[in-house]
């Protein structure tokens, strides 16, 4: 798609002035029965073995923290649906650093930008939803962008 007509596509898009999003850190989308799963490819499984120390054994790392649905991988679950990387008490995530892109890209997720009633519904679960800073119709593609690079 041309310069051009990116421009125009942006400018009929119901968030084209842009959207407000800080995290505040609550933990809600590593936690809840709602929360699915969170895809990882190989080179996001690497990154988060080194930093967890155990990229010298990736089966051992796999054994422990991924589990194989198909031909897809995602990390592991509790029961309750909290990510096995969701710190239980502080509610963070033990490796923010390395977190997948998946983790990385919320809430500019293609199909939470699919109408305002989707947004209204994920902001009811994600409170830093429409607060804080402000990113542009650009920065919000560019971000949705990369999860679906990988
Ligand atoms: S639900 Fe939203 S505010 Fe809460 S941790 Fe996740 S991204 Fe941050
Ligand atoms: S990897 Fe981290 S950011 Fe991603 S779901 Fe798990 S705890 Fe949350």
């Amino acid at each position: 798609m041309g310069e051009t007509e990116s421009l125009a596509k942006d400018a009929e898009v119901w968030y084209r002035n842009g959207l407000s999003f800080e995290c505040t850190g609550c933990g809600n989308c590593c936690s809840g029965p709602q929360t699915g799963f969170v895809w990882v490819d190989d080179q996001e499984i690497l990154a988060i073995a080194k930093q967890v120390g155990l990229d010298h054994d990736l089966d051992r790392f796999e054994r422990q923290f991924v589990r194989t649905l198909g031909h897809r991988k995602s990390l592991v679950e509790y029961s309750d649906g909290d990510c096995i990387f969701l710190e239980p008490k502080t509610r963070r995530c033990s490796v923010y650093e390395s977190r997948p892109g998946q983790c990385r890209t919320w809430p500019f997720w293609k199909e939470n930008l699919a109408s305002p009633a989707r947004w209204g519904q994920v902001a009811k679960s994600c409170p830093g939803c429409n607060q804080g800073k402000l990113y542009s119709i650009q920065e919000i593609h560019r971000i949705g962008d990369r999860l679906h690079e990988t």
